[in-house]
């Protein structure tokens, strides 16, 4: 499949990696918005949250996880933001579900 993150998943592009197991990957992304970007995504491509289905429970809830998980080991102890882009009008850019952990510096809020 033709999909830049599977290929990340895959050790065809490289990547700095944070985090992995057998079905997760976690890696820093190439154009950092904080202190701490990570990524973080299943290996079995998702094209988006919205097209995720009731048997991918498990593996949302094991995203979010690995988010508090990778944020504990990177010190981010005063706070961070989870965000999952979703389709065009979420800005989402990479057609593979992703969950973004930002931290390091405070976040505003709304977002733009
Ligand atoms: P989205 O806008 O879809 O929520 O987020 C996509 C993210 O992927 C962006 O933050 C962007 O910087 C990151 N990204 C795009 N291409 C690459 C790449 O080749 N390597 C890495 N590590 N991150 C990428
Ligand atoms: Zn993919």
């Amino acid at each position: 499949m033709d999909c830049l993150f599977c290929k990340i998943a895959a050790g065809q592009i490289p990547a700095r990696p944070v985090y992995e197991d057998e079905d997760l990957f976690a890696f820093a992304d190439i154009n950092p918005q904080a202190p701490v970007h990570i990524l973080i995504i299943p290996r079995r491509h998702i094209a988006s949250l919205d097209h995720s289905a009731a048997g991918d429970a498990a593996l949302l809830g094991a995203l979010l996880e690995t988010a508090a998980k990778i944020a504990r080991d990177k010190g981010l102890a005063r706070g961070y933001r989870v965000v999952i882009n979703t389709g065009a009008d979420g800005g989402q850019t990479v057609d593979h579900l992703h969950v973004h952990l930002l931290g390091g510096r405070s976040m505003a809020w709304p977002p733009g």
